[in-house]
């Protein structure tokens, strides 16, 4: 179909193009860095038949598409010239016993708000307005990802739409090796995704801790927080975010599932270890939906203002204490206090699952270590450059970086011939495309 008349008049939703009304608004993608970029129409879906539709209008065409979920990628695949299909009408959440199905333009706070309601959650992330295909597709980190994994490791099935307008559930039975891609490849590579099946966890009790420090001692905070947090108990999950400033500001923070006298047990042996004593603040019998929204106000986003750029890598082994150095070194000029470095531990049930088991090819990591500064600020580079030498050489899907040199092994590992081979059987004239795309 090339006629966008009669496109228009089969959808369930609507197409908007420059110069409509909402059209100024709907183009924009979350993340501010992004905004800019003016499509030829924006395709509000309704159902997986607008999906069709819209992927055979860019397919007749010869127009570039993509498609939207929360809009937040950082390197702006959510965005283009061409069509974009904006998913934020497909949100239905529905779950039955421990399986929810979850419309792929779902955001994680309605996702989590859904399931609290039956006494369910999934592991998943933070960001109230992320995307639940987004982040499932590139993997997903998040706070209960030490005990139950990645988001993508609770998918068990999905429907997805191809560049030929057919339509396929895949399962561990259905299209085995496109389910597997979809575990962790990132997003946009191989079709849009219409829905996404979990096998969904009890919601648990939890206990909320956030430790702050005064004057921040963060090469020691740095070593202790390394020595511990990939190797605590599966049950707590214990992250670092140290930002620039006179004084810098350190908060370790984080859920337990222990209660809360174990977790302060845990957390007072760490402070012990950094040498100086923080604020704690615990709080023990919390239902984890309450739980991740008490943390809202510690993410830092795109939509907040300032444009963030952020550059990260995956480390197998412990920094050596020259690294650290370093590290803690940039953070103390205080005439760039948006700097910023989150340490976000890893281990417990994430490397549990054999690489080869789904896309994500990070099995082994023991923390993830991410730079976010202002888009100007020449300090993200070098420290970056410095961390990354030292580091596993690997990259989060979802923490795209176009500076990237070695993209392709630094997003897949050993995974990346096995998905180059799903990418050419399920989208072989590459109709999803984008730089640093399979
Ligand atoms: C404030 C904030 C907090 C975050 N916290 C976490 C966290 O705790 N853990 C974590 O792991 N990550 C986190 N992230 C990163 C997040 O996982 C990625 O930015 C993710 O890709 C965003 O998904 P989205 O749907 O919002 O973005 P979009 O830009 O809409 O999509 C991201 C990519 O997926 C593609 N895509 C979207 N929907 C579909 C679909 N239905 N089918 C096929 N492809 C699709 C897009 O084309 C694009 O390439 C965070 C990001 C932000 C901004």
């Amino acid at each position: 179909m090339n006629d966008l008349a009669q496109l228009r008049s089969r959808l369930d939703g609507d197409c908007l193009i420059p110069g409509d009304a909402d059209y100024d608004t709907v183009r924009r993608p979350a993340d501010l860095a992004h905004q800019d970029v003016r499509p030829k129409l924006v395709i509000r879906c309704r159902s997986a038949a607008d999906v069709v539709l819209g992927v055979g209008y860019a397919r007749d065409t010869g127009t570039p598409v993509v498609p939207r979920g929360g809009g937040h990628c950082f390197a702006g695949r959510s965005s283009t010239e061409g069509v974009v299909l904006d998913l934020s009408g497909l949100d239905a959440v529905a779950v039955t016993g421990g399986t929810a199905v979850i419309g792929a333009g779902a955001r994680l706070a309605q996702v989590y708000t859904a399931l609290h309601a039956q006494d369910r959650t999934i592991p998943a992330g933070c960001g109230a307005t992320v995307g639940i295909a987004g982040l499932a597709l590139g993997g997903g980190i998040g706070l209960l990802g030490r005990s139950h994994g990645l988001t993508c490791d609770r998918l068990t099935g999905a429907q997805v739409v191809f560049a030929d307008g057919s339509v396929a559930d895949c399962d561990a039975d259905r299209e085995p090796d496109l389910f597997w891609a979809l575990r962790g490849a990132g997003g946009g590579q191989f079709g849009v995704v219409v829905s996404l099946v979990f096998d969904t966890v009890p919601e648990p009790v939890a206990t909320r801790f956030a430790l702050r420090w005064r004057r921040p001692p963060l090469a020691d905070l740095i070593a202790a927080w390394q020595d511990w947090a990939p190797d605590a108990p599966d049950a707590i999950t214990a992250d670092l975010a140290l930002t620039a400033g006179d004084p810098p500001e350190a908060v370790c923070f984080g859920a337990s599932l222990l209660d809360e006298r174990s977790t302060r047990n845990l957390l007072q042996a760490f402070c012990v270890a950094v040498g100086a004593a923080p604020d704690i603040d615990v709080h023990g019998g919390m239902a984890f939906n309450r739980l991740k929204r008490s943390f809202e106000d510690l993410e830092e986003s795109n939509e907040a203002g300032t444009v963030l750029r952020q550059r990260s890598a995956f480390f197998a082994d412990p920094l050596r204490s020259s690294t650290i150095e370093e590290l803690a070194g940039g953070l103390s000029d205080p005439a760039a206090p948006r700097r910023r470095l989150n340490f976000t531990a890893m281990g417990g049930a994430y490397n549990r699952v054999p690489v080869a088991a789904t896309a994500f090819a990070h099995r082994s990591a023991r923390f993830m270590l991410q730079h976010v500064a202002p888009t100007a600020d020449p300090w993200i580079d070098r420290s970056w450059e410095r961390a990354y030498g030292v580091s596993s050489k690997g990259v989060y899907p979802n923490f795209p970086d176009p500076l990237l040199p070695d993209w392709a092994t630094a997003y897949h590992g050993a995974n990346l011939a096995r998905l180059r081979a799903v990418k050419r059987a399920y989208d072989p004239d590459r109709c999803f495309t984008f730089p640093q795309s399979l």
